[in-house]
Order: C-alpha cells, then structure tokens, then sequence
C-alpha cells in the first residue's frame, strides 16, 4: 500500500483557502495525491515558466520525503530502521536523521505527547477497515513507546533502538517538513510568492496579489462553519483533526492521533490548530497539543514565542491563545 502515514488525509480536513479571484490565471496551481494526502500549490512569478518550474519541484520534494520516510514502503529507509534498528544501528541520511532528531527534541518539549514511536502501537490500527488492537495486543506492544528507546549516533548518522519492539513513524511531522523544504527551494529560486499544502500543513511565502492569504479554519464538528478566516503571510499554519482518518464503533472514536501513555486514540479535544513560522514545527506542534489536551496544551503554546493555536474541545469549546485573543 502506498500510503504515507503521514496519514493525514485531507484539505477538506479543515483548512481550506478562500480563493481569490484577482487575476487568478497568472498564478500556477497544481494539485497531486503523494504520501496519501493532497498537495497542493500556488506559485506567483512574473517569469511564469520559472512558477511552472517551481509547482512541479513542490511534487518532486513530496516525492522525495515520501520515498524515504513512508513506513509503507519497503525500500525507505524508516521502513528499514524499523526492521533493523532493534538489531543494529542503521546509518541514515542526514535529512531523516535531522528530522528523527527534531521529534525527540518535540518529545523533550511536550513530555512524551508527541513521540514518533507511537508506532510500537499504532502499526496495529487500520483505519480504512475498523481494525483496532484490542486491550491485551495494546498492553504487549506499549512498553515500545517510548522516545528514550531511540538512540541517536551524531557522528555516525546512525538510529538505533534500546529495546526490541520499537517501531517509528514520521506521520506528525513529516508533512510539515516536506512543505518547509519546498518553500526553501523556492527561495532559492527567487519565488516570492508561494502556498504550498500537504494535507492538514501549509506555508505561504509572500502576499496573494498584494493582499494576505485567507486561511479558513472549519468546524470540526460542524462542517458547514467557519470558525475563523485567518489572514496570513509569511506564516505556517496546521490542522490535526479527528475527522481525518478514523472509525466509529459503540459511539467511541478510533483516530489517528495516539496518547503515547495509552496506546489509545486522545480524546480530550476535536481540533487543534497552529499558527507559526516553520511548518515543521506548526505540524509538530498540532499534534502534540491535540494528545496534552485543552489545558496543558494551551499552557504550551502560551510558552511559545511567535506560536498561536486554535482548540476545539471534546465539548466543542473553541479556545484561542493569548495572541488571538480580541482584546476589547
Ligand atoms: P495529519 O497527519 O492528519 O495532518 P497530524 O499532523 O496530527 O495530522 O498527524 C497525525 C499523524 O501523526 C498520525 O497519522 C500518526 O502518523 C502520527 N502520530 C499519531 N500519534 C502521534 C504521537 N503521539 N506523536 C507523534 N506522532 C503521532
Ligand atoms: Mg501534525
């Protein structure tokens, strides 16, 4: 199954974009299905063969992330950490060690919410077909979980595990990462204005015609509301829902967002939004604050210097940051 765990699947999921139409013809879109989500992207230059060029290197670098950090493929290299890691330590690229680095640094941050050996456990829930590990299956994998299992070798490049058990998976932060790297790419080739998507992770370089992006932000519950038009520039912003990729059974919901202490979906809020520089981070980040919950969640993003968020509760709440708070 070619499917990046990245699991995310949509646009639809919640952001979507409220598209202006002012000379619209002279920005490139192109819209592909990679890691198992939709990418999309928007480029604006006066050279347009050069915005051309830069709407198909956006696929490239999805392509490119996904080659390398889908636990569904065989031939990448995260598939093959998770076979050999226990055993040995497996030498990597220095982008995936990079970004191995950058989630236990997330974990450092978030206690243990955001840890990308939720896998230990998650490998075992097929969303698509209802299947779910039920409460002994999850008692025996959980001792896998566990950031501190994973051990990293700067000098050697190298990702080993301490414990047998263990798997990993980049699907809270990968996307994110994927579209950091393209808007790089674009500044490297003089493109100043730019939106790039990956399911739920967007970042926008520059203005829409002189004007900021609109960023709507859907009810989770309510699909029919907006619970808030967003102007952004220079910004990234991400959207973890539990509407993404889940299943119902006897009115309890199965989602693909786990609580690393339970093996069990978190169920303390609906959606999180974040809004930052760096789509790494934002992506990292909404992650993490759907599994701390409401409270402690938004207790860390009020630590964060340029971070805002958008929760919505179990209730279905909407609680915002201090920095998006009107202040009347
Ligand atoms: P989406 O992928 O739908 O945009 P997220 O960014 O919230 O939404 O990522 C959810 C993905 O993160 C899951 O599909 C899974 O791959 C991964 N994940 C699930 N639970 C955790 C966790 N506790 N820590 C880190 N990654 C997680
Ligand atoms: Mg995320």
């Amino acid at each position: 199954m070619n499917r990046f765990s990245l699991e995310v699947i949509s646009f639809v999921v919640i952001v979507f974009l409220f598209g202006n139409v002012v000379a619209a013809n002279e920005w490139v879109t192109r819209e592909a299905s990679i890691m198992g989500t939709t990418i999309h992207a928007e480029v604006w230059h006066e050279d347009r063969k050069l915005a051309e060029q830069m709407a198909e290197q956006v696929l490239q670098i999805m392509e490119q992330v996904n080659a390398s950090m889908s636990p569904y493929l065989e031939t990448s290299e995260l598939s093959k950490i998770n076979r050999e890691a226990s055993i040995v330590p497996v030498k990597v690229s220095a982008e995936l060690f990079g970004l191995i680095a950058d989630s236990l640094e997330y974990s450092r941050l978030t206690e243990g919410a955001f840890d990308i050996t939720y896998a230990s456990v998650g490998y075992l829930y097929d969303y698509r077909n209802a299947v779910r590990p039920d409460s002994a299956q999850i008692q025996a994998k959980l001792p896998g979980i566990n950031f501190t299992h994973v051990k990293l070798n700067r000098t050697a490049n190298s990702v080993g595990f301490s414990v047998p058990g263990v798997r990993i998976d980049l699907g809270g932060i990968a996307k994110g990462y994927a579209v950091d790297l393209a808007i790089d790419r674009a500044r490297e080739l003089g493109i100043k204005n730019i939106l790039v998507s990956a399911g739920g992770d967007t970042r926008i370089l520059g203005d829409r015609n002189g004007r900021p992006w609109i960023i709507g932000v859907r009810h989770p519950v309510d699909r029919n509301r907006v619970i808030a038009k967003i102007p952004l520039v220079n910004e990234a912003i991400s959207t973890s829902g539990d509407y993404e990729r889940y299943f119902d059974e006897d009115g309890v919901r199965y989602h693909h967002i786990i609580d690393p202490k339970t093996g069990d979906s978190a169920r303390s809020v609906h959606s999180v939004t974040i809004i930052g520089p760096v789509a790494t981070d934002t992506d990292a980040l909404s992650t993490s604050v759907f599994v701390l919950g409401p409270k402690k969640g938004m207790e860390l993003l009020n630590s964060l210097a340029r971070i805002e968020g958008i929760i919505v509760d179990a209730d279905g709440n909407l609680l915002y940051s201090n920095g998006l708070q009107t202040t009347e």
